[in-house]
């Protein structure tokens, strides 16, 4: 499986079926894509109902056909959109052909539904996108459950993780690659990911990615 860093928490995976997660494009400074772009999509992951996480995922699916992933509140308004969606919420695996996407835990804020991550097993590989959060002790649980091939973990502070919470993470999570996001994209949220990398040390392979870069899991 491929995963590009579209920048801030956007993520595309690319396998048996083109994931797009928390697709913010539309005013992200760091989107290297733009809707007009996007021509083919299966899935459109949204982890909660926040402008910089649910983005463009409402246009993607429109112009695509794809397929709206959220918790149950923002997949009904998907729906009433007319657009595909599938609704889930925590604790809950949604089994579709060649691909699981189970719903966890995250500590964060929203105003409509409630605030998630996701598990993704693609490919034989397992992808974890924790949507905006907090450390919190869980996570040891998710890493137990879970074998994670690939995490994505926010390092930008103030709204999410800091660079010491999200590498406590790492520790808990147990990934074998991790990619910062959801960093430098505003003046708020500026972090270096360099600093990051050595406090994770031999936990795990930090792989920085630039917006447009890919990762293999
Ligand atoms: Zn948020």
């Amino acid at each position: 499986m491929k995963a590009t860093f579209i920048g801030h928490s956007a993520i595309k995976l690319e396998g048996a079926h083109i994931v797009y997660i928390d697709p913010f494009l539309t005013g992200n400074p760091l989107a290297t894509t733009s809707v007009d772009q996007i021509d083919k999509a299966d899935y459109v992951i949204v982890t909660h109902d926040h402008d910089d996480h649910k983005g463009d995922a409402f246009d993607i699916c429109n112009k695509t056909g794809a397929t709206l992933v959220g918790v149950h509140e923002v997949s009904v308004d998907a729906g009433k959109e007319g657009l595909k969606s599938e609704g889930m919420n925590i604790g809950g695996t949604l089994s579709l052909e060649n691909i699981n996407i189970h719903m966890v835990n995250a500590q964060h804020s929203t105003a409509n539904g409630h605030q998630a991550g996701v598990v993704i097993e693609m490919d034989g590989a397992t992808v974890y996108h924790p949507g905006d959060t907090g450390l919190f002790g869980d996570m040891k649980i998710i890493g137990e459950f879970f074998d994670i091939d690939l995490a994505f973990l926010p390092i930008g502070d103030r709204y999410t993780m800091g660079i010491r919470s999200a590498a406590k993470a790492v520790e808990y999570l147990k990934p074998k690659k991790v990619v910062p996001m959801h960093y430098n994209t505003f003046p708020i949220i500026m972090a270096d990911p360099q600093e990051f990398k050595s406090k994770v040390g031999a936990l795990a392979e930090v792989v920085i990615l630039n917006p447009g870069e890919s990762v293999s899991a």
